[in-house]
């Protein structure tokens, strides 16, 4: 089965007021074991629903959404939740970090809740930390951290769960362009080496080309590039 199978996928705003707005319209979307997908549209085209839709947060107005081979549409909130934090890491713009957590604990917590020991916690995310370049910063909070370096804990508290698939929004579009790439480079050979599946969206095209597929979304649905 394909990590995520998303078909059929419709989605309106504010349905049936004059203020609707129709963003997804049938958008179909297979993502297979170790594949690397970029989502490449303009703002307000409908990156951050359709990654909602994809992540459990949110539901679409019709069609499917299979994580792993599994139906999501219609499970309960709570078996959702549950699929969430099983299946999903994600990725935002800003990094969302805990402020009065450290960069460690950052990641040792979400191990702890879900049911990882706190001994093992601790070594992944020393680990983690190390590998992305900012091993000496563990023990700093984010707010001692520069944008890059918050970005790169963001990330292995991400990955830390070993989900099956981890789900970006424009992971470094709040960096400077040098710091970005760098920065982005970084996420792509954390993903490579844990051989999961990811859809990035972002509208830096240099960025989409390091993948292993570009799709576009137009007009509610998506094409390959
Ligand atoms: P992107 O991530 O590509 O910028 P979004 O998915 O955030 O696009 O938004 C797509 C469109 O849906 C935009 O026109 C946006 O204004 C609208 N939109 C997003 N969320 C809501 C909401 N909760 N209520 C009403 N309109 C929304
Ligand atoms: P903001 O900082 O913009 O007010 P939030 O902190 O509420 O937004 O959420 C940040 C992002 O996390 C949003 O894109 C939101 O849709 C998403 N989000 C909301 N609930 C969850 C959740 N349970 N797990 C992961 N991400 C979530």
């Amino acid at each position: 089965d394909p990590v995520l199978a998303l078909s059929g996928i419709t989605k309106t705003y504010n349905k049936g007021l004059p203020n609707a707005v129709e963003v997804l319209r049938g958008a179909d979307l297979t993502i297979a074991h170790g594949e690397v997908v970029a989502l490449v549209a303009p703002s307000g085209a409908g990156k951050s629903t359709l990654l909602h839709i994809a992540g459990l947060l949110d539901t679409p107005d019709a069609g499917s959404v299979r994580i792993c081979g599994r139906e999501m549409v219609g499970l309960s909130d709570r078996k959702r939740t549950a699929a969430r934090r099983e299946d999903i890491g994600f990725i935002y713009q800003f990094h969302h970090l805990l402020p009065e957590f450290t960069a460690l604990e950052n990641i040792v917590l979400p191990q702890l809740a879900h049911g990882c020991n706190q001994r093992e916690a601790v070594t992944r995310a020393a680990d983690l930390l190390a590998r992305v370049g900012v091993g000496g910063r563990a023990d700093h909070r984010p707010g001692a951290l520069s944008g890059g370096e918050q970005q790169r804990v963001a990330f292995c508290r991400a990955l830390a769960n070993e989900p099956a698939l981890l789900l970006a929004d424009e992971p470094t579009g709040n960096l400077d362009p040098g710091t970005a790439d760098q920065v982005f480079g970084t996420l792509m050979e954390l993903v490579r080496d844990t051989g999961m599946s990811a859809l990035i969206a972002t509208h830096n095209l240099e960025l989409a080309a390091r993948m292993d597929r570009v799709l576009h979304m137009d007009n509610g649905t998506l094409t390959e590039a």
